[in-house]
């Protein structure tokens, strides 16, 4: 049976360390906020080459704190994309800041530097790029973009642990960055859980005060602030995990090269495949067809499990429809939408899996 997640098939090692861990703070008896939290904090700020990492409730929170810690607020304008969760517009407006859509380029997915630059206004405070399945791209350009037009730039890294550009990894750009850790997403933990991570000291200060009440020490509250902490049993099961991110994230890209082999002979006229940068850690193999809902109806007679991300663009989702967009449109999200479709692609399918599941997308493009 191939499967969506694969957390049946985790490897045992895995699973006797995590149980361990577990045992380990139930006995430890200190359950919020302790060394559990601390040394995961070190180990996910060194993985991302940043100075700090702040723990959070999820990956929603991660973004409001780090939006609001670098200093967008009420009457700010945002400009991201509309080919999102909805957690990155819902964190903007939580921040008290305007989402404004920009569209994505028709290759990548990715936000279009084009289309925010038509986007940006007297209000617009800052950029919030998603690393969208995965994939970071002209890094560099867009912090020149910010710094030009004195706007911040936070990432969404909640689909992008350990990619990189270069030799520098996702979510270590931004003047603070926000990760997921939904037990889906490429580093999962048991439950909900996030980070912000950031160079910035006063940054990361102003997420720690802010996810605990807004408190510097005990009962002093020098912010407003929300209850955001991560749990010391989260954060015990994350450290496990995350040793081993790189052997499944090495895996992630065999899978997906081996996708392209097996697909490189079929027709591209009808289909797509995703570009592979050498950062790309492929939280989602997504191929684009103009028969998708055929093929995905062909794979599901087949057993074969997919998913759409995203079905609906952000920008046509009731409660965000009265949000400015580029005066263009946002043509290539909507596109995207209407054909996108992931394909299984998690560490734990085998060759055999990904060659069953390429070799029916063949026959079926036939
Ligand atoms: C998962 C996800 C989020 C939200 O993370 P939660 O932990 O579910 O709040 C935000 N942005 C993107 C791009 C995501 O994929």
């Amino acid at each position: 049976m191939i499967s969506l997640s694969g957390f049946g098939q985790e490897p045992a090692d895995l699973r006797a360390a995590m149980l361990q861990a577990m045992t380990s703070v139930v006995d430890s008896h200190h359950y919020i906020l302790g060394h559990e939290v601390d040394n995961f904090e070190a180990a996910w700020a060194a993985a991302c080459g940043t100075q700090y990492a702040v723990g959070v409730g999820n990956g929603m929170d991660a973004l409001e704190l780090a939006l609001r810690a670098s200093g967008v607020g009420p009457g700010d304008e945002v400009v991201t994309t509309a080919m999102s969760a909805a957690a990155t517009v819902l964190a903007i407006i939580r921040a008290g800041a305007t989402p404004v859509f920009a569209d994505i380029d028709s290759e990548t997915g990715l936000l279009s530097r084009e289309s925010v630059l038509r986007c940006i206004g007297p209000r617009t405070k800052g950029i919030l790029p998603v690393h969208l399945y995965g994939q970071l791209r002209d890094m560099k350009e867009w912090l020149a973009l910010s710094s030009e037009h004195g706007l911040v730039l936070v990432e969404d890294c909640a689909q992008a642990h350990l990619a990189k550009e270069g030799d520098r990894v996702a979510g270590s750009f931004g003047s603070a960055s926000a990760f997921s850790f939904y037990p889906t997403k490429n580093l999962g933990a048991v439950g909900d859980a996030g980070a912000v991570v950031t160079n910035n000291p006063e940054i990361a200060e102003s997420v720690r005060r802010a996810r605990n009440y807004g408190q510097s020490r005990q009962y002093a509250h020098d912010d407003f602030g929300v209850n955001s902490r991560l749990d010391e049993l989260q954060a015990a099961l994350l450290s496990v995990r995350l040793r081993w991110l790189t052997a499944f994230t090495r895996r992630r890209r065999e899978l997906a090269s081996l996708y392209r082999e097996v697909l490189k002979g079929t027709n591209v006229g009808l289909m797509s495949l995703p570009p592979d940068p050498e950062g790309h850690v492929f939280h989602q193999f997504v191929i684009t067809t103009e028969f998708r809902d055929e093929l995905r109806s062909f794979l599901h007679s087949r057993q074969i499990p997919t998913l759409i991300h995203y079905p609906t663009p952000l920008h046509h989702q009731p409660p965000f429809r009265s949000f400015k967009a580029d005066p263009r449109g946002l043509h290539w999200a909507e596109k995207h939408a209407a054909t996108c479709l992931s394909l299984p692609c998690h560490p734990q399918l085998s060759d055999s899996d990904v060659i069953t599941v390429a070799e029916a997308v063949a026959e079926f493009s036939k």
